[in-house]
């Protein structure tokens, strides 16, 4: 932690994000290499292009394929590789898109994966200009059904890879891929935030789109990688659609530079310091009453735990929302990963600490849990309120 922290001067608050890599708290800490790399190109002029095509060099080598390029977001890499599917390297298409009258614009996407990530997928896809026929049911897909929506319009076909999408019941990448290369039709995988950068384009997937801000560490930033045709029929999408979801010098060099830094991370080292915070909130947790921790493998199989934070209202005096409310307030703010609270628990992430926030995050679990234990009475507010929240809230933002 840094003595001075610029966000006292600004008036907001100093939060300890708990949560994971999320857009709205400021994705993730961008690693030293990216912030030098960033300082040092932005008072200079670059061609872009060249930029670019060093950016395309590097996500080739980190992500075992041919090309790639960076884009604003991995939500603009949606719309673009979908963008780039349909028109190829046809420029003029390029211009009159989001009109598709004369082009497949047909693009197939699971119903289990039909999920937001703070906007919704499909919308993504719709952005382009493109249908989005879904495939299947919300929990089972099988490959009959896939095939069967392929038709002389389809385009593409979306594949996500989250935590946040239906996590049974769906048809498995390689499966996928197969049913879709057999009629001719290109992958796009959305992968986010997950740590593997080989295996989906390994898989046969034509297409892998990446988040830079998350487990990277780099600026805000969307990383293209795949088949050198559809990498640039989606790049050349700059002239098009893609002229508002432009990144600028400072986020393809810190993008390149965030994934140069990855390859040499000790990523051993990594996983043992947030080993060592899990143990330490296990260790605080355990044989308080009310309150059961449980590490918790990531459901994707990314190389990281969470603390899963059970509450049993009648033992801790407070409910899991309350709990993370609480926490959330206050003078030291501590984010924590409530997406399913409303069962009783959340999570406590490692992976986007500090060193010594670690510490902050056990004393003020002490802290608060020890007040509700005072409590005479349960502290247990309505969930419904709660839920509506945020969609409220901006409402009346900027207020
Ligand atoms: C975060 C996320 C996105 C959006 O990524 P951005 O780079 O923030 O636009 C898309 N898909 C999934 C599955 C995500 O988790």
């Amino acid at each position: 932690m840094t003595q001075t922290d610029i966000r006292s001067d600004l008036g907001l608050r100093p939060i300890i994000n708990v949560s994971g890599t999320m857009t709205s708290l400021g994705a993730s800490i961008v690693v030293p290499e990216a912030v030098a790399a960033v300082s040092a190109i932005l008072p200079q002029f670059v061609e872009i292009g060249d930029l670019q095509k060093k950016a395309s060099r590097v996500i080739a080598r980190l992500c075992g394929t041919e090309a790639g390029f960076v884009t604003a977001s991995c939500s603009a890499g949606i719309t673009l590789a979908v963008a780039g599917a349909m028109t190829g390297c046809d420029l003029a298409a390029v211009e009159r898109l989001p009109n598709t009258e004369d082009l497949k614009n047909e693009v197939l996407l699971m119903t289990g994966h039909m999920v937001s990530y703070g906007a919704p997928v499909e919308q993504g896809i719709r952005l382009a200009g493109a249908k989005v026929v879904p495939v299947g049911q919300a929990t089972s897909a099988y490959g009959y059904q896939l095939n069967g929506a392929i038709n002389e319009r389809t385009a593409a076909a979306v594949y996500v890879v989250s935590h946040h999408t239906v996590q049974y019941g769906l048809i498995p990448l390689k499966e996928f891929v197969e049913i879709c290369h057999a009629r001719g039709v290109p992958v796009i995988v959305d992968a986010a935030s997950e740590y593997d950068l080989t295996g989906f384009l390994a898989a046969g997937a034509d297409i892998a789109l990446y988040s830079s801000h998350k487990f990277l560490g780099g600026l805000t930033g969307g990383i293209v990688a795949g088949r050198t045709e559809l990498v640039r029929a989606t790049y050349m999408q700059n002239m098009g659609i893609g002229r508002g979801m432009k990144i600028g010098k400072e986020g393809i060099l810190g993008t390149i530079a965030a994934l140069e830094a990855w390859e040499k991370r000790d990523h051993a080292a990594v996983r043992e310091r947030e080993t060592r915070y899990l143990q330490l909130w296990e260790q605080t947790l355990s044989g308080r009453p009310g309150v059961t921790p449980i590490r918790e493998a990531d459901p994707t199989n990314n190389p990281l735990d969470r603390l899963k934070v059970a509450i049993e209202p009648k033992g801790a005096h407070i409910t899991a929302w309350d709990l993370a409310d609480a926490l959330a307030s206050g003078r030291t703010p501590i984010i924590v990963r409530d997406h399913e609270v409303e069962h009783g628990y959340f999570y406590l992430d490692p992976c986007n600490l500090h060193p010594g926030q670690e510490t902050v995050v056990a004393e003020r679990l002490v802290e608060e849990l020890e007040k509700a234990r005072q409590s005479n009475e349960i502290i247990a507010t309505p969930l419904e309120g709660r839920r509506n929240r945020s969609s409220q809230a901006i409402m009346h933002w900027p207020d």
